[in-house]
Parts: C-alpha cells; structure tokens; sequence
C-alpha cells in the first residue's frame, strides 16, 4: 500500500479523450497532475470498443482535438468516418506528442474519492489501496464507459466465450466457423453484425427494439476537402461551434418544416440527406427533432429504405423500427440490413419471444434454443452516470453522490454538484456531451475547468461549490429544453431506461452554442450559481 503524502493540485480519473487533455491543460498552467486510468493505456472509448467495425460517426475532420494547431495540421485520417484502431492510434499519438504517460498511473481503478472539509482536499484511493490527495478532482470518466451486462438467466451455466462490444479482447476475435449470436441492435450491433456475419458459419440477432440506422456512406478520405480543411481549419472548428451538435457546419440544416414541405420536395430533402449520411439525415427538416408528427416522415422514409434493402417480408418487418428517429442516437452503418439477406444469418424478435437466457450449448427464448459456439452482449452502457456510480464519491459530511442522485443526477452545467467542492465531472450529466460531437464539448469543459482553477488561484480562493438555487434552475432548464424535443419519447440511455431501476430522467443538454454563452457569462459574472471560499 502506498501513501503519496505529496499532495497534488489536481487527481484525473480517466485517460480518455477527456483526461488526456486535462492533464495536458493542468501541466500548461502549472499545476501538479496525475491521471489514473484503469486501462493498461490511454484511448478511453477507444481502448476499450475494439469490437469489428468501431468507427466514429461524427467524421473525422472533425472528430479530433482542435487545442493544438500544429497536432491538427500533421494528423492524417485515411477515411471519413475512421476506424477505432486508427482513432486510438491518434491518442497514443497525442500522448507521446505531449508526453503525457509520465503523469499516468495504469491499470489504476479508482475506488473511493472522499473530501476532507477539515484539510480541503480530496482523497482518492485506488482499488488496490494506493492513494493520492488533490486539492482538486476531475472525473474524466466517460458517459459511455460502463458496459450494461445484462443480468441474464443461465450465464453461468452458458459453456462458450461470452464478450461485450465495450471490453471486447485486445487480441481480437475469430469467428471463423463459429456459431455466433448478437444481443441487441444499437449502434454497436449495427457496426459489428455484416462484420461478424462475414467471418461466422451462423449469425443469430436477438432484437428487442428494431432501429433507426441510415449509411454512413464511409469513404476514404477526399485529399482535396482534406487541404481546403487543413487550410483554415479554425474556420471550420468555429462554425461548428455554432452548430447545435457541435458538428456539420459544413452540412447546414435545412430550416424548412417537413410539415409544410411537398411530398416531392420532402423525398428530395431526405434522399439527399440519406446520401450525405449517418447522422447528417438529420439535417433534412429543421422540425423533424421537435414534434412526433414532423418525425413521423423521416421514420416513414427510414421503414421505406428498410422495405426495399431487406428482402424476405417478414425480415423487413421485424426490422421497422416503431420510435421516432433520433430520440435514441441515430445508427450509422455500413451495409447492416443487407446483412439480413445472407442466407447463414436469423433476426429473433425479442418482443415476439422474450429472452428467456442462456443455457449451456447457446441462447435460449420463450419458444426455441439457438445453439452458438459465442455470445456478443452488444447491450450497450449504463451511460452519463454508470462509471460515477461505481467510484464511492464522498463529499460534505460524507454524503455519497449516489445518495445526492438517488432520483437521477443533478448537477449546475455538468460541471459541478452542490456538497461536493473542487470536484468537476467533464461531460457530466446536464451539459450537452452525448447530444454532440464530444470532443469540442471535451476541450470547451476542460478549459473552463483549466479557467476556473486559475481564477481560484489568482484570486486567493481555494474551493468552488455550486450552489443549490443555482443548479435546481439549471437541472429544470435542461428538462424544459429537453421535453420540447421527441427525445423523451422513448426508452432510451439518454433517459437511463436501459438500467433496470434508474430513475428516468433526460440527462444531456441540447444545446452546445447556448451551453457555451452560458458558461462564458457565468464566469464574467464571477461564477455565478457558484460559491467559492478562501
Ligand atoms: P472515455 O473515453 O469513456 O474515457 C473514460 C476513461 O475513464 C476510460 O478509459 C475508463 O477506463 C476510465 N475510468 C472510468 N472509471 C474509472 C475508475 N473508477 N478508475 C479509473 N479509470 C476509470 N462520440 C462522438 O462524439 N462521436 C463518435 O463518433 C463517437 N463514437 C463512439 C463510439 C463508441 C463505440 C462509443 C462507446 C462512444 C462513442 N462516442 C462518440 C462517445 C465517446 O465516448 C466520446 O466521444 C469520447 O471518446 C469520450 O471521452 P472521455 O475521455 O470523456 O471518456
Ligand atoms: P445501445 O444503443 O444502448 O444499444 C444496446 C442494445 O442492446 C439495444 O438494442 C437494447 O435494446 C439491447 N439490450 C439491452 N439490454 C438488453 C436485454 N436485457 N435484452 C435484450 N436486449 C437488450 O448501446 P450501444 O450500441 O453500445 O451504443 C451506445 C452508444 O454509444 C450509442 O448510442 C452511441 O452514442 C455510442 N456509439 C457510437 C457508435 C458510432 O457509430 N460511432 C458506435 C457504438 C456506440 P433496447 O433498445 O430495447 O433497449
């Protein structure tokens, strides 16, 4: 057991995109830093989804850090939308370029972050018994880090290898032969299924709720878009702030109403939206993402594509997903339902017949066994607050956070929750994260952190707290803005429906352009909603 008596400004927990910039940020003020991670390297996300056919679906270009210009002007992306392998290539990258592993501690996981009122510091302990104390603590612990096994019947008695898309083994899989069955149909499933329907002898898919997913028309990167980028990138990284997802500028929304558009002049709008893209679909009506009625035509149009891809009718129609689009995140894929043309590959209907479990040869519904040599959880996260929870996180008085969010996480900007000083989430629940391209919400974050610290400092202040008023408006505003929307309407990990008992709330902000004008005046104001002390 180690005891580092030296005490730091700041502990990290996390070396994902998040954490990797924090550090880097800490040290530029110098400020003493350390990261731990429980991985054996940095990457976050993309260290652990080595899953075939991890891609991000925010492009490239755009999906990276814009804090260092030269960085940005050297890394190369072979494709649009690039492969995991090559995203995570980038962050060992970004760590040897700024040298950032000599403050990491691996395979570190944090079990317990206690705040002593008394010495104003935090005490942050590892599983295995070491600590370190910080004045400050940053969880940079990932919205989307805390993989949803579900607690399955017979899991124990199932003789096979059982994975999970976000632990998937750093050596790979091999499938070649084998019997697979998929569990789940979100984004994961939708990138690895025509993958894995590849390389296996059967693949069975055991849906529960069919979904929205459109092509992400993936390419090799254009070397021309990729000089004319390059040659004002600044440009590019500001427009995209002022975008609503923190993306596309590039790909402006078309303001008009689906609801007073012609039928010929909607088909146009939404075929040409379906050529863009992946998410981009979305930018075919501006009102498509705030009324069911006007969503209801790009569902329609989605359950047409289906139709005409899938080619045995009874496929095709367990296939149509019944939810808006977009109030779960769109899919992008790269020849998913194609994939149900293959001869060796079955669509199960949970909803037809429930999933009873495993067994030990295979899965096992209300009416059929399906004998596989592998099972793959693509089951998703227990996401925004799933890796939070599991850290026993102790402010004033001792109170837990879990206690704090036992009716869902409140939090003033996602940034900061009342009892627990100096304690800062990066994309925490309440701020725009998982609504946007999260890397400008990463560094806009991580800044403002960075910012705060330093003002602290120079002004002689040595803790900041939110203050209740300040982050019960806050926690109703995200609400109000989030019920003007179809995301609430269906069972989603933004809402937390996906984890048995979690409290349904809506836990993103929509909104980053208004999100960042509101972190900026709170800081003019001198941090307004926020009590600091000396
Ligand atoms: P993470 O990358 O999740 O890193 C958090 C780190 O904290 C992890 O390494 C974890 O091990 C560590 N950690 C957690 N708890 C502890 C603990 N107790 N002790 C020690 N370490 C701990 N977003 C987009 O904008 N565009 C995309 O295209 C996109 N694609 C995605 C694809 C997949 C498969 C997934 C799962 C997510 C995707 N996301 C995407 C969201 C993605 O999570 C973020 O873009 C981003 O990578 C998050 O970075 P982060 O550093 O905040 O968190
Ligand atoms: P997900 O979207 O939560 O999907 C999980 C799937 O598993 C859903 O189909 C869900 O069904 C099913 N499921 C969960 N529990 C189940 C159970 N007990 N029995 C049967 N089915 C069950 O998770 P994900 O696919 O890992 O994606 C999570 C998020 O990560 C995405 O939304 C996205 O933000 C990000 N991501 C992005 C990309 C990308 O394209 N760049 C790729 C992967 C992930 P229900 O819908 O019925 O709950």
């Amino acid at each position: 057991m180690t005891d580092n008596t030296q005490k730091l400004d700041l502990i990290i927990v996390g070396a994902g995109f998040a954490g990797m910039y924090m550090l880097h940020r800490a040290r530029q003020q110098g400020l003493t830093a350390k990261v731990l991670e429980a991985g054996s390297d940095v990457g976050g996300t993309w260290y652990w989804n080595r899953y075939p056919g991890a891609r991000c679906d925010v492009e490239s270009l755009e999906y990276s850090y814009q804090f260092d210009e030269a960085l940005q002007q050297e890394w190369q992306w072979s494709q649009r939308y690039s492969p995991q392998p090559e995203i995570l290539a980038y962050c060992q990258h970004v760590a040897e370029r700024f040298d950032l592993r000599r403050d990491m501690e691996f395979n570190t996981r944090v079990a317990s972050a206690h705040f002593d009122e008394g010495a104003r510091c935090w005490a942050i302990t590892a599983e295995d018994g070491r600590r370190w104390d910080a004045q400050f603590a940053v969880m940079a612990t990932g919205c989307l880090s805390m993989p949803n096994v579900p607690d399955v019947a017979g899991a124990d008695a199932y003789t096979g290898p059982i994975y999970h898309t976000g632990r998937w083994p750093k050596e790979g899989v091999d499938f070649t032969g084998k019997r697979v069955a998929v569990i789940g149909t979100g984004s994961s499933a939708i990138q690895s299924i025509p993958l894995i329907a590849k390389q296996a002898k059967s693949l069975t898919v055991f849906q529960r709720t069919p979904n929205h997913s459109v092509p992400a028309q993936n390419r090799p990167l254009d070397p021309t878009l990729e000089k004319a980028v390059k040659a004002n990138y600044a440009d590019l990284r500001a427009r995209n702030a002022q975008e609503l997802v923190g993306f596309g500028a590039r790909h402006p929304t078309n303001q008009g109403s689906v609801l007073e558009a012609s039928p010929e002049e909607r088909q146009a709008q939404f075929e040409y939206h379906w050529q863009l893209g992946g998410l981009l679909f979305m930018r075919a009506f501006g009102d498509t993402g705030l009324s069911t009625e006007a969503n209801e035509y790009a569902a329609e149009f989605i359950r047409g594509k289906i139709k005409e891809k899938v080619k045995d009718p009874k496929t095709a129609r367990k296939l149509l997903p019944d939810t808006a689009v977009g109030c779960k995140r769109l899919c992008a894929d790269s020849g998913y339902f194609e994939t149900f043309n293959e001869p060796h590959v079955t669509l199960v209907d949970l909803r037809e017949t429930p999933l009873k479990g495993l067994y030990a040869d295979g899965v096992e519904t209300d009416e059929a066994r399906y004998e596989v040599d592998a099972v793959v959880f693509a089951t998703g996260f227990d996401a925004m607050t799933g890796a939070l929870a599991r850290i026993d996180i102790r402010g004033r008085s001792g109170q837990a956070l879990t206690e704090a969010w036992v009716e869902g996480p409140k939090s003033y900007l996602g940034l900061q929750v009342v009892g627990f000083p100096n304690l800062f989430t990066v994309t925490g629940p309440g701020s725009p994260s998982v609504l946007t391209n999260m890397l400008p919400s990463i560094e806009q974050h991580v800044r403002f952190i960075g910012d705060t610290i330093a003002d602290l400092q120079a002004e002689g202040y040595a803790t900041i707290e939110a203050e209740p008023e300040a982050q019960e408006a806050w926690v109703g505003h995200v609400n109000e803005v989030g019920d003007a929307t179809i995301y609430p309407t269906c069972n989603s990990w933004y809402v937390g429906a996906n984890i048995p008992g979690k409290p349904r709330v809506f836990m993103p902000y929509l909104g980053f352009p208004a999100y960042c004008e509101k972190c900026d005046a709170v800081r003019a104001a001198g941090y307004e909603g926020f009590h600091r002390a000396a």
